[in-house]
């Protein structure tokens, strides 16, 4: 079996197979792993897979719990809904929210995947179909043989072709400045060992603080630009770009924002849904079968239930019989997220006004409007289907 992609999903599938038995060849096209971007906020979906797979420790270790969920008005900063997180969150979802260094979740995952199935610069570049199985083409030059191959390879995947016939991700319009600050340099930020949202006219923050809370990681999205010049995610901008949205926002939010000089912004992108997700023995995971907004924090944890999902099958199931329940249980769940973060990117960015208004009063109900999202057991799911 061979994994292309040693991100979030492609190292947890390669830990939950290993933990049922069953060994996966895992390519990675970078030379070595380093994790881009700040952090990633991980929810009870996922971090219950996680757990699970004997990784609470190291993950506890690493991570940091919010005390409260809370959004608020851009430029006054007062609490529109409030909830709280911590332990009254955990107990509720069973397991807890947190947020967690990309290069420290990355380095849990890859110290529990150990190196000797981790293949690093290791660019697919081919898939053949053979009698036997698949060769598999890297742009080193290697040739590499398997029965079934997964494609973790991320929001511009390259194993998606050999799968299914579909437009390349779409731009979505915004884009996002992500940055990590010190506390100690944000004083008029109020509650900042909560994870907030905060929604103004075309723009929005979400920050939340991570490792041992002394840093918060911010992801700062605006309406621009309206198309996206070329074929990379990232494009390198002049920091000054990134104030102008935020004048007259609240000073909490000015000092995040001046105390950061980022120059790299990230084209957000969504993927229309797939209509299949195998083919042939070659199945897709993570961002490569449904990448989404990340404005319920659920890429990551997506790719995570997807992994426990496939393994739990794999286990269980030969693979023609795996991949079909695989594809049947995650499209649709995967699907609704997607479909939610993007009304959820709108809603975040309403200037103040009558529509506002009516969005502030619904999300007095956030936690039981999300619960389907956080609740899910993915590995509880699998192990039910017959
Ligand atoms: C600004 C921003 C903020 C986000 N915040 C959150 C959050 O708070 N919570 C959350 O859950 N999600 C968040 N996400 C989404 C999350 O980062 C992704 O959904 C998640 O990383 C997807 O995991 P993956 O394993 O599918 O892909 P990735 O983690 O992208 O991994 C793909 C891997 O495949 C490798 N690869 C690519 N092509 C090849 C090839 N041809 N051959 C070999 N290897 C290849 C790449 O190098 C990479 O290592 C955010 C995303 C963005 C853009």
């Amino acid at each position: 079996m061979a994994i292309i992609g040693a991100g979030i999903g492609g190292l947890t599938l390669a830990i939950a197979l290993r933990r049922r038995g069953i060994r996966a060849a895992v390519y990675e096209r970078a030379d070595e792993l380093r994790e881009v971007g700040a952090a990633v906020a991980l929810s009870a979906n996922g971090t219950r897979v996680l757990h699970a797979l004997g990784l609470r420790a190291p993950l506890d270790a690493a991570s940091a719990v919010p005390t409260e969920l809370i959004y608020r008005h851009w430029r006054e900063g007062g609490r529109v809904a409030s909830f709280t997180a911590g332990e009254a969150y955990a107990e509720r979802f069973g397991s807890p929210y947190c947020g967690v260094h990309r290069a420290d979740l990355q380095a849990v995952l890859a110290e529990a995947c150990g190196p000797q199935d981790l293949h690093l610069d290791h660019r697919l570049v081919g898939i053949s179909t053979e009698n036997r199985g698949h060769e598999l083409e890297f742009a080193n030059g290697v040739v590499a043989h398997a029965d079934l191959v997964v494609g973790a390879d991320g929001v511009h995947s390259t194993t998606r072709r050999w799968v299914a016939d579909a437009e390349p991700a779409a731009y979505s319009g915004t884009s996002g400045f992500r940055g990590l600050i010190h506390r100690e340099e944000m004083p008029s930020l109020p509650d900042p060992d909560a994870i907030q949202f905060w929604m103004g006219p075309g723009a929005h923050v979400l920050h939340y603080p991570i490792g041992d809370g002394s840093f918060v990681n911010f992801l700062a999205v605006v309406d621009d630009p309206a198309t996206w010049p070329g074929s990379s995610w990232v494009a390198d901008v002049s920091p000054d770009l990134l104030r102008e949205p935020f004048t007259g926002w609240h000073p909490g939010v000015r000092e995040m924002i001046e105390a950061t000089s980022l120059h790299k912004r990230w084209a957000l992108f969504g993927q229309s849904p797939l209509r299949r997700w195998h083919r042939d023995g070659i199945v897709l995971l993570g961002d490569a079968a449904h990448a989404m907004l990340p404005h319920h924090g659920q890429g990551a944890n997506q790719s995570i239930e997807d992994a426990a999902t496939l393994a739990s099958l794999l286990h269980r199931f030969a693979p023609e019989q795996a991949l079909p329940r695989y594809e049947r249980l995650r499209r649709a769940r995967t699907r609704a997220v997607q479909r939610s973060s993007w009304v959820a990117s709108a809603l975040l960015h309403l200037p103040d006004g009558p529509e506002a208004d009516e969005r502030d009063r619904r999300l007095a109900a956030i936690p039981d409007t999300l619960q389907w999202i956080h609740e899910h057991d993915a590995e509880a799911a699998a192990n039910a289907c017959g």
